[in-house]
């Protein structure tokens, strides 16, 4: 991963090889970013995407290991416990140009994986909610 910094906005390319979702939280964590937007372009050949049922408050999972272009990865950056947070969803296109898309649990990187992070000077935290079962933004009242 190589990168360059232009005030609060980071530039970024992950190398083949590298997981992408792992790569930008630890580079958040590094650069101490608690919040702020992720967006990327680039392309994957093994990942592991996710939709959530909001009946049975479960996330099925799904493996990917073909060819695809990243087109693109959103997604925000939070805290969690004093941890980094991220939150990523990705549209994935085939050779035939079909999309999938879904939450992204990982994803490594088979070409490049071009990735801007826009960091806000400020800090969001999480918390697991019972009723949705999901981490929702936590704000007071
Ligand atoms: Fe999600």
């Amino acid at each position: 991963m190589k990168f360059k910094q232009f005030g609060t906005k980071y530039i970024l390319r992950i190398d083949k090889g590298e997981e992408i979702v792992e790569t930008l939280k630890n580079f958040c964590t590094k650069h101490q970013i608690k919040l702020g937007s992720i967006s990327g372009i680039g392309a994957t050949n093994n990942a592991t995407i996710g939709f959530f049922s909001a009946n049975s408050k479960q996330f099925h999972k799904k493996d990917i290991s073909e060819d695809m272009e990243i087109a693109p990865l959103l997604g925000n950056i939070t805290t969690m416990n004093g941890e980094t947070y991220l939150h990523l969803h990705i549209n994935l296109g085939d050779s035939e140009h079909k999309s999938l898309s879904g939450h992204l649990n990982r994803a490594v990187c088979s070409t490049t994986f071009e990735a801007i992070i826009d960091a806000i000077d400020g800090e969001v935290d999480r918390e697991f909610s019972e009723e949705i079962g999901l981490n929702l933004l936590k704000f007071e009242r």
